[in-house]
């Protein structure tokens, strides 16, 4: 198999294990998924799942080994990713969903002894949830040093004014990473601060769950409106230093990317199998499945392709950064954003073509996916974004400054 390229002696039995508790133990629950309030099957069978986890040592595959984790560089965790991707279970499972993830790299690396005890300890336990509150509804999110939010320090406490959206996870999350105007003289990029702010604190205003193509989803599996009024925190809820917000949100993104792309695969070959099983057996007429049509035919052997393509230059990306850093691989990491993205599109618009009138329907995985993944090609970073980063690096080789 071609990912045999990518395996390492860690891999060869976590993934067989991985594979076989999604069948036995995740995918069962996608029934309840499309027809209950994820609130709710968080509190009950979800909660009972993520125990199952725990007991069989897969909890939190992404942290390092002293942390309780599996000590997994980023191409063995993207390939861990993949699998728990095939279902939209997967990673909250494992405690290792977005944003979560990329919290929990944050406060690990940068925040204070006692931020760690009090936010990161109950977080990696899976005890609560938290989000990551950075787009502004007034601003264009794709050129994010233009933001309102400030964070005034006032003696031993920032105060914090600003309008969020696309907070997700906010619905029953303990805390928020807001990023900040602190210091508004200074140049562009250091003028935003990350600070940790308890939901309960007095001022925090959960605005709405926003309503996405028709459903506003609930608790982890929803986006949220808010605001912070007059919000007092205290100044040890700093995370790095004061004007180092988006340098730390690019170190969030770097990997975030990769576990998003090789998520999306997950889902690109769970649609393909579906798409498939369907085409073969679905008849048009006696003998005659679906699958025998040409067009069907063309529709299988491009999406292979192109999952193949994908999950290739995903792995060797995380290859590079594993070796090099984010930074030496940025033009690498712009490129999988938009072409696994825009794959995904297509691989379920196919598989939602070959289930015919089914294929919209909520009995299936495959509405939910078109739904939700949309926005794929929007959060961190909308196509065109990446596109010019490629473009720009590419033209100046040729003499270009774009
Ligand atoms: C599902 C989902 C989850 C999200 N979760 C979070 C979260 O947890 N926390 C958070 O803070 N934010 C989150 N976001 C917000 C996300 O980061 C922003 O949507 C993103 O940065 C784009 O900003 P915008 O929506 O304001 O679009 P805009 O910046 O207004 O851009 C609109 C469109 O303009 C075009 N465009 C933009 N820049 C260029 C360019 N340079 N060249 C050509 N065309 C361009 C693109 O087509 C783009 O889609 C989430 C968004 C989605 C969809």
């Amino acid at each position: 198999m071609m990912t045999d390229l990518f395996i390492t002696p860690k891999l060869q039995t976590l993934l067989p294990r991985l594979r076989a508790f999604m069948h036995e133990e995740v995918y069962p629950l996608e029934k309840l998924f499309l027809t209950r309030p994820y609130a709710e099957l968080e509190k009950n069978e979800l909660a009972a799942l993520r125990q199952k986890v725990k007991s069989e040592g897969l909890w939190a595959p992404h942290l390092p080994e002293e942390e309780g984790g599996m000590g997994l560089n980023l191409v063995e965790f993207g390939q861990v990713s993949e699998i728990l991707g095939t279902s939209p279970l997967g990673h909250y499972a494992f405690n290792c969903q977005a944003p979560d993830i990329g919290n929990m790299e944050l406060l690990h690396k940068y925040a204070s002894p006692v931020l760690k005890e009090r936010y990161l300890q109950p977080l990696v336990a899976g005890q609560i949830r938290s989000c990551f509150s950075m787009t502004e509804p007034e601003f264009a999110g794709s050129n994010p040093v233009r933001m309102a939010t400030r964070a005034e320090r006032v003696g031993n406490q920032y105060i914090i004014n600003g309008h969020k959206w696309f907070t997700s996870s906010a619905d029953g999350a303990a805390f928020a990473i807001v990023m900040a105007i602190t210091n508004p003289k200074a140049a562009p990029h250091a003028r935003a601060s990350m600070i940790l702010v308890p939901l309960e604190t007095a001022g925090f205003v959960h605005v709405r769950r926003i309503s996405i193509m028709g459903e506003e989803g609930s608790g982890y599996m929803s986006h949220s409106e808010v605001r912070y009024e007059n919000c007092a925190v205290p100044v040890e809820h700093l995370i790095g230093n004061e004007g180092e917000g988006f340098k730390l949100a690019q170190e969030r993104l770097g990997p975030g990317r990769i576990h998003h792309c090789m998520r999306w695969i997950g889902i690109c070959e769970r649609a393909f199998d579906m798409m498939c099983r369907y085409a073969a057996q679905r008849e048009l007429s006696e003998n005659t499945p679906i699958a025998a049509k040409q067009i069907v035919q063309s529709w299988i052997a491009e999406s292979r392709a192109q999952i193949n393509a994908a999950r290739l230059m995903v792995l060797h990306t995380a290859a590079g950064i594993d070796r090099k850093g984010t930074h030496a691989l940025r033009v690498e990491i712009s490129t999988i954003k938009f072409f696994v993205a825009n794959v995904l599109m297509q691989v379920l618009d196919r598989a939602i073509q070959v289930h015919g009138a089914l294929g919209i329907t909520d009995d299936t995985l495959l509405s939910f996916w078109y739904r939700h993944e949309r926005g794929a090609r929007i959060y961190d970073g909308p196509d065109e974004v990446h596109q010019y980063v490629v473009a720009r690096e590419t033209l100046k080789n040729y003499g270009i400054k774009i």
